[in-house]
């Protein structure tokens, strides 16, 4: 669903709060401590910023949990509207190259620059991949830098400079991850983490690749040798471009700490390009995705 499906199928708060209630207890509403199914809607005659319009109380006596569809989970405590998280979803889903948080700030009149931060943070947490299965097939790898330019127009950087690696099965998935540094033990690990023992594996003639534990051919870039046959990096190669184009037109520099973050979401959001209803599954996620707190995701690492 796009921006405009979203205001139109979601027209209150009320309605996006139905939506996630039926997302995070499909088989009716369990209490969030104690898990029993007996409980009691009550809604709030008065409604306040950061209180969910209609709640539950559990009725186990030794219980009495209050709490809504939100509590406990990445919407928790979130003083925004519902359908102003409805909306950055939206966005974020179907931005090719992802959205900042100044983007998102002036699209949904978000009051300030922090909140849709924020925001955005949590819904990429709910993008992570949490069970990933290896890669089989033919299987392109490359590695990059992010980071560690000087930004010449803003004056800004030096900034810090962050190995990552990624692999793209041909038709299927990628994995794209944080590497500690490019060395040849590193690189080697994290393919046969990565992949199937069968899976053929593609990349440049970097020496650090040749001791893979698979099936391997290279081409040779510095002999301007890109494509033989079909042995390429071309898909992972534009793979990493987009990200780095996303980088400096969105977010001009994403700081190191935050980048995993970054890389699910990209991740997800390739993973998911044959599909439809990637909001909804997003939705749904973020129902299951516990609360991050602001404190945390600050603090330094
Ligand atoms: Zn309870």
């Amino acid at each position: 669903m796009n921006l405009i499906d979203v205001t139109r199928k979601y027209k209150s708060d009320a309605e996006c709060l139905a939506y996630l209630e039926s997302r995070r207890w499909p088989n009716g509403v369990r209490c969030v401590t104690c898990g029993n199914d007996k409980v009691s809607k009550i809604a709030r005659a008065k409604q306040s910023k950061n209180k969910r319009g209609q709640y539950y109380t559990c009725l186990e006596p030794s219980c009495k949990q209050q709490f809504s569809a939100t509590s406990g989970t990445i919407f928790h405590d979130s003083h925004l509207p519902l359908l102003t998280w409805f909306s950055a979803v939206s966005l974020l889903v179907d931005a090719k190259k992802s959205m900042s948080a100044n983007q998102l700030k002036r699209h949904l009149g978000i009051g300030s620059y922090r909140t849709a931060w924020y925001m955005a943070h949590r819904i990429r947490k709910a993008m992570a991949e949490t069970a990933q299965s290896p890669l089989s097939g033919t299987v392109e790898v490359d590695e990059t830098y992010i980071g560690g330019k000087f930004d010449k127009r803003r004056k800004r950087g030096p900034y810090e400079k962050q190995a990552v690696m990624g692999m793209i099965e041909r038709g299927g998935k990628v994995h794209a991850m944080k590497i500690p540094t490019a060395s040849k033990k590193v690189l080697v690990g994290t393919i046969e983490k990565h992949t199937t023992q069968g899976a053929r594996i593609y990349t440049d003639e970097l020496a650090a690749y040749k001791t893979v534990g698979r099936e391997h051919a290279t081409v040779a870039h510095a002999k301007e040798e890109w494509v033989r046959g079909d042995v390429h990096t071309n898909n992972i190669e534009s793979y990493w471009s987009l990200f780095n184009r996303a980088l400096v037109g969105s977010f001009h520099h994403v700081s190191v700490k935050h980048l995993d973050r970054y890389l699910q979401e990209s991740e997800y959001r390739f993973n998911a390009r044959k599909e439809t209803g990637l909001f909804e599954r997003t939705i749904s996620r973020m129902c299951r995705t516990p609360k991050m707190e602001y404190k945390k995701l600050i603090a330094p690492v």
